[in-house]
């Protein structure tokens, strides 16, 4: 048998085999060498201009001097300044290699063939991947109207709704990604109360450090009454640290514990650990960046109203717009001008771009080309 006779989608798993991979989008690499000097604007994966505290540089030229040992498999230092911070125990902390791999993990522990996932329509896709690659049946449950204060938000009745006997895990964002909308405090403590006991409920809180509006509250403050909740941050947006992969979730021990069994021992590397640690103390400056991003959001969500464009509400550092049945060919034309954005058109969304909001030089040369195009 020649070796191109092998079928190797037949000999995938049955939840794996109709599986499409994540789309990272553009080719980034191929086009920051097109764009050389002159510079590509990447606005495409919700990254942070800023950069990290500068207090991670130090700490990670010094663990450059331990490359030749293993990290520490039990995050220690980490999952105490974590504990610390949020207020529970430290066997309350799940580390990750991002908080990508947590949710992946989760639902390969947790579902599984014959077994349902709910989420919402428009949700983060990573949450379909997850269901699907475990063999489970994945449920996504009707957005809110377009026309709704919160458009295309999350529905927590109609997530609600959506749960049925077969259900063991839900998947929420808050905020979401795609849509930078969010739901309040009473929402959730509601759909909590309705959630029954042995379904497991993971509120992605990816951007909840650049949430500041009032009626927005994590989950956090609710574990103590919902054992069944999985929080689950990151180290890649508002700290600025997507290139060194740290993630986390705050459960019940219990879950935790279960968790265990399927992370890999060094799943962290030892930079971003210390990276992360160093970040995570620099309150002063995770507030600051995260000032600027939200005064940098909201104008340029102004700017792009001004130009006729519909944005949706958030409370993310990105933005999601409306720009109509022209949106595939302004996203292919801003390209050219070294401006990248997300398309839409996997979410259902092909009428939108996804914006990540830029610091203010970026903001400006976004919107000089966009003036361009349109
Ligand atoms: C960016 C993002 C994540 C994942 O980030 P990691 O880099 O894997 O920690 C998770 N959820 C949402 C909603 C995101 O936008």
């Amino acid at each position: 048998m020649s070796l191109d006779a092998i079928d190797f989608e037949r000999l995938a798993s049955d939840g794996i085999r109709g599986l499409r991979a994540y789309d990272p989008g553009h080719d980034l690499v191929a086009l920051r060498h097109r764009f050389g000097a002159q510079g590509l604007l990447e606005l495409g994966s919700n990254e942070n201009p800023y950069g990290p505290s500068p207090r991670v540089r130090d700490v990670v030229l010094a663990a450059l001097d331990s490359l030749h040992i293993y990290p520490d498999p039990l995050g220690g230092e980490l999952k105490r300044a974590l504990a610390t911070k949020h207020g529970v125990a430290m066997d309350c902390i799940l580390l990750g290699n991002g908080s990508h791999e947590l949710l992946m993990q989760f639902a390969q522990v947790f579902s599984g063939p014959g077994s349902d996932v709910v989420a919402a329509q428009y949700g983060f896709s990573v949450y379909a991947l997850a269901a699907q690659a475990a063999g489970a049946r994945f449920v996504a449950a009707p957005a809110l109207p377009r026309d709704h204060a919160m458009p295309r938000g999350h529905d927590l009745d109609a997530i609600a709704a959506a749960i049925a006997p077969s259900t063991r895990l839900v998947y929420l964002a808050n905020p979401n990604n795609p849509t930078g909308t969010w739901f309040d405090r009473d929402a959730l403590a509601g759909f909590l109360q309705r959630t029954p006991a042995d379904v497991l409920v993971v509120i992605d809180e990816a951007y909840a450090e650049l949430a500041d509006a009032p009626d927005y509250a994590s989950a956090l403050s609710m574990l103590d009454r919902h054992p069944n909740l999985i929080i689950t941050r990151t180290f890649s947006k508002a700290y600025a640290l997507a290139g060194l992969r740290i993630g986390y979730a705050v459960a019940h021990p219990g879950l935790v514990a279960v968790m265990e069994r399927v992370r890999e021992s060094f799943n962290v590397n030892s930079v971003g650990l210390a990276a992360a640690a160093a970040a995570l103390a620099d309150e002063a400056y995770l507030q600051a960046t995260s000032a600027y991003n939200a005064r940098e959001r909201d104008a340029l969500a102004d700017a792009l109203r001004q130009r006729g464009i519909f944005v949706y509400p958030s409370q993310t550092n990105f933005l999601l717009a409306e720009f109509g049945p022209r949106s595939i060919e302004l996203e292919r034309e801003l390209v050219v001008r070294g401006v990248v954005l997300r398309p839409m058109a996997g979410y259902g969304l092909a009428e939108c771009l996804r914006i990540s909001v830029g610091d203010a030089a970026g903001n400006k040369r976004l919107l000089q080309a966009l003036d361009e195009v349109l």
